[in-house]
C-alpha cells in the first residue's frame, strides 16, 4: 500500500496510473475509520481496479465553534484498516498542503446546500465541496463512494459533479449501523454511553416514521408528529430538524409520494447527531 502526502506526488502517481489496472475508485474520509468507512472501501474494492482512500480532517468544513481540534485522529489504526482492506493508495495531505497561506478559492453549491445541515452549519458544505473538488481534481477517479449516513452531503456532491461536468460516477452506499440501529460515526468515540442511549431515539424516531409510511400514512405532518413523539424532546435533547423530504431536491413534502427521505438532526448534551432513512412509496 502506497502512502502519498503531497499534491505533486499524487499528480505524478495519477499521470503514471496504468489504465490496464482498471478504474480508480476514491473513498474520501476524515479518518478515525470505522465499519461505515470499511463498507465504502469494500464496495470500491469490489468494483474498481485501484482503490484510493483519502484521510484528511478538512478544517474548511468546521465552523469556528465546532470540533476541528477535538475531532478524533488515529492514523496508525487507520493505516492498518486500509492495509487490511487492501487499499492501493492512501492520500494523507496536511492542511497546509491543500490550503497554502495564499489559498483563496472556494466552491459552493446553491440552494441544496443551504437548507437542513446548511442552516445549522452555514459554512459546512462550502468546505466540503471545496475539498471534494480538489480531491477529485487530484485523484481523477472514475468513481467515488459516499455513505448514506450523510445523505445531504451526497446530494450536494452529486449536484456539484453534475453542474461542473465532472467525469465520474458517484455511488451511494447504505448506512452501517450497530445492532440496535445506531449509525456508526467517527464522532461516536467521544460520546458517552448515556448520550448514545438518548441519541438512539433519533434512529427509533426515523424508523417509526418509516413504519407509519409503510402502514399507509401519506401526510407528512402526521409522520413528523409521530417521529417527534418517539424522540420525546426535552431533558437536554433538542431537535434541529426532523422532516419528510423529497429524496432528490430535499424539499420538505406535505403529501408523501415517490422516494422520500426522512432527515433528522438532534443535539444531546452539546453533541450533534444526524441520521436519515429512505422510503420508496409505490
Ligand atoms: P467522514 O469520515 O465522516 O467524513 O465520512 C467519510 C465517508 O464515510 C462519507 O461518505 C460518509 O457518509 C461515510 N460514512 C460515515 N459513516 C458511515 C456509516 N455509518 N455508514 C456508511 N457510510 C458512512
Amino acid at each position: 500500500m502506497r502512502i502519498i502526502r503531497t499534491t505533486q506526488a499524487l499528480r505524478t502517481w495519477q499521470r503514471r496510473h496504468d489504465p490496464l489496472r482498471g478504474s480508480i475508485g476514491l473513498v474520501p474520509t476524515m479518518g478515525a475509520l470505522h465499519g461505515g468507512h470499511r463498507a465504502l472501501i469494500r464496495h470500491a474494492r469490489r468494483t474498481c481496479g485501484t482503490v484510493v482512500v483519502s484521510i484528511f480532517v478538512n478544517p474548511l468544513q468546521f465552523g469556528p465553534a465546532e470540533d476541528y481540534r477535538r475531532y478524533p485522529r488515529d492514523l496508525s489504526r487507520d493505516l492498518a484498516c486500509c492495509r487490511e482492506e487492501n487499499v492501493d493508495l492512501v492520500f494523507l495531505p496536511k492542511a497546509e498542503t491543500l490550503y497554502p497561506h495564499d489559498f483563496q478559492t472556494t466552491v459552493a453549491v446553491g440552494a441544496l446546500s443551504q437548507r437542513w445541515e446548511g442552516e445549522h452549519r452555514p459554512t459546512h458544505f462550502q468546505g466540503v465541496t471545496t475539498v471534494v473538488t480538489k480531491l477529485l481534481n487530484l485523484v481523477r477517479p472514475d468513481r467515488a463512494f459516499l455513505g448514506q449516513k450523510d445523505y445531504q452531503q451526497y446530494c450536494v456532491i452529486r449536484q456539484l459533479v453534475k453542474d461542473l461536468d465532472l467525469d465520474l460516477r458517484i455511488t451511494l452506499c447504505p448506512t452501517v449501523r450497530d445492532a440496535d440501529g445506531f449509525a456508526l460515526s467517527s464522532r461516536n468515540r467521544y460520546v458517552t454511553n448515556t448520550q448514545r442511549q438518548r441519541a438512539l431515539a433519533l434512529y427509533q424516531a426515523l424508523a417509526a416514521g418509516k413504519q407509519a409510511i409503510a402502514g399507509g400514512t401519506r401526510r407528512a405532518d402526521l409522520v413528523e408528529k409521530k417521529m417527534v413523539k418517539v424522540l420525546d424532546a426535552g431533558h437536554g435533547l433538542a431537535i434541529d430538524y426532523l422532516r419528510c423530504c423529497d429524496a432528490r431536491s430535499l424539499e420538505p413534502l406535505t403529501r408523501l409520494r415517490g422516494t422520500v427521505v426522512l432527515l433528522g438532526a438532534i443535539r444531546v448534551g452539546g453533541v450533534r447527531f444526524i441520521d436519515n432513512l429512505i422510503v420508496r412509496i409505490r
